[in-house]
C-alpha cells in the first residue's frame, strides 16, 4: 500500500480497525522498513503487545543502543526518543506523536540551567534522565532513580552539587546522602500527585495482605520514596523495584495480592504475567496522559511517513552523551540496590 494511500487510511478512522489488524500492518510494514518497536512500561496495552520489547527508559534506551535494526519507533516520550538518539546516532528515531512530552522534564530548560549554574560556578550537575537533550548537555552527569543515591555518594563530599530536575527525588537523594552543599530544582511530575501517602494508607487498609510494590522510575513514584525515607509511609511489608524485579516479584512473594505505587500502565503487564495473582493500583488516578497519547494508527503513521524524526545536533548530542555515559558508569541500575537508603527496604530482594 503506498504511503499517501495508508495515510489517507488513518486519517480516514483506521482507529476503528481492530488491534489485531493493526499490529499486523504494523508488524509488516517494521520488517519492509527494518524497524524495531520500542514501547515503555506506561503504553497502552495494545501498543505494548504491538512492539519487540517492552521496558524502562533505560532498557530501551539500551535495545536501541544495540538493535541492528536501521529505524526505531519510540513508542514513550519525547525525551526517551532524544536518549535513543543520542546513543545510537547512526539509527532512525521515530516519535509516533510529537506531543508526547513530559511535564517533570519541561520543568527546566537549557537556559535556565545555564542561568541556575551561573549562581552557583563550579557546582556539578547532576540530571535525573528526565530532562531533555539540551539539559543533559549542561550536565555533568545523568541519573535513574535507582543509581542516584550511588552517583551523588562518587562525588567528593565537599563538592558543591545541583541536583534537578525531580524535588522528591532530590530530597531522597539529600536525606540519604546527607549532602550539606547539595541544591534541589523544584521540579515535580505530575502523575505523583495521584499516588499520595492518603490513598496508599486507604488502599493499604482496604487490602491488608497486600504487598506494596513500588516503582519510582520516570518521577511518577518518586513522591512515594521521598515519603518512606522521611518516615510517612510505613515500609514494612514495601518492596521498592526496577520493572525487571515488579515483574518477578509476585511469582517469587508468598502474597496472593499487590498494590502497586507507579503510573497505571505498568499493570498490564504485571496482570499478563502473573494471571493467578490480584493487583491494586496505588490510585486509578495515577496515569500519564503523555505516555497515553501513541496509539497504533499512530504507530503505523509513523511508520509509513517515517516520521517524527528525532534528531540532536551533534554537539549537543556529544556532551549529553558524556553525561549518560557517567550515569551508566557509575554503578548498577537496580532501584533495589541503590534506594537502600530507604527504610525498611528489603535488600535481600
Ligand atoms: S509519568 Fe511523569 S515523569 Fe514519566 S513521562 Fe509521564 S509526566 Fe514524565
Amino acid at each position: 500500500m503506498g504511503d499517501a494511500c495508508s495515510r489517507l487510511h488513518v486519517d480516514s478512522g483506521m482507529s476503528a480497525a481492530s488491534p489485531n489488524g493493526l499490529a499486523s500492518r504494523i508488524k509488516a510494514l517494521a520488517k519492509e522498513r527494518n524497524a524495531v518497536i520500542l514501547a515503555h512500561n506506561y503504553e497502552r496495552p495494545e501498543v505494548q503487545d504491538a512492539a519487540d520489547y517492552v521496558g524502562d527508559s533505560l532498557g530501551l534506551s539500551r535495545e536501541a543502543a544495540k538493535t541492528s535494526a536501521e529505524v526505531i519507533v519510540f513508542c514513550g516520550v519525547h525525551f526517551m526518543a532524544e536518549t535513543a538518539a543520542i546513543l545510537s546516532p547512526n539509527k532512525t528515531v521515530l516519535l509516533p506523536d510529537l506531543a508526547a512530552g513530559c511535564s517533570l522534564a519541561d520543568t527546566i530548560t537549557a537556559d535556565q540551567l545555564r542561568a541556575w549554574k551561573a549562581e552557583h560556578p563550579g557546582a556539578v550537575v547532576v540530571s535525573y534522565v528526565n530532562t531533555s537533550a539540551a539539559v543533559k548537555a549542561e550536565s555533568d552527569y545523568c541519573c535513574t532513580s535507582g543509581n542516584a543515591v550511588e552517583i551523588v555518594k562518587s562525588i567528593p563530599s565537599d563538592q558543591e552539587i545541583l541536583f534537578l530536575p525531580d524535588i522528591f527525588l532530590g530530597a531522597h537523594v539529600r536525606r540519604v546522602t546527607g549532602r550539606q552543599d547539595f541544591h534541589i530544582w523544584p521540579g515535580e511530575c505530575h502523575v505523583h500527585a495521584g499516588i499520595t501517602p492518603f490513598s496508599l494508607a486507604r488502599q493499604r487498609e482496604e487490602h491488608p495482605g497486600a504487598e506494596l510494590l513500588v516503582h519510582p522510575e520516570c518521577g511518577c513514584a518518586t513522591s512515594v520514596v521521598e515519603a518512606m525515607s522521611a518516615g510517612a509511609i510505613p515500609s514494612e511489608g514495601v518492596q521498592v523495584l526496577s520493572t525487571e524485579g515488579m515483574i518477578r516479584r509476585p511469582a517469587e512473594s508468598g502474597k496472593r495480592e499487590f498494590i502497586v505505587a507507579t503510573e497505571t500502565g505498568i499493570l498490564y503487564r504485571l496482570r499478563r504475567a502473573n494471571p493467578d495473582k490480584t493487583f491494586y493500583a496505588a490510585s486509578d488516578r495515577a496515569e500519564c496522559q503523555y505516555m497515553k497519547m501513541t496509539t497504533l494508527p499512530k504507530v503505523l503513521h509513523s511508520l509509513e511517513a517515517m516520521q517524527h524524526h528525532i534528531t540532536v545536533p551533534e554537539d549537543v548530542a556529544a556532551r549529553a552523551r558524556l553525561a549518560l555515559e557517567r550515569m551508566v558508569a557509575v554503578g548498577g541500575s537496580a532501584p533495589q540496590q541503590q534506594l537502600a537508603g530507604v527504610a525498611g527496604f528489603d535488600p535481600g530482594e
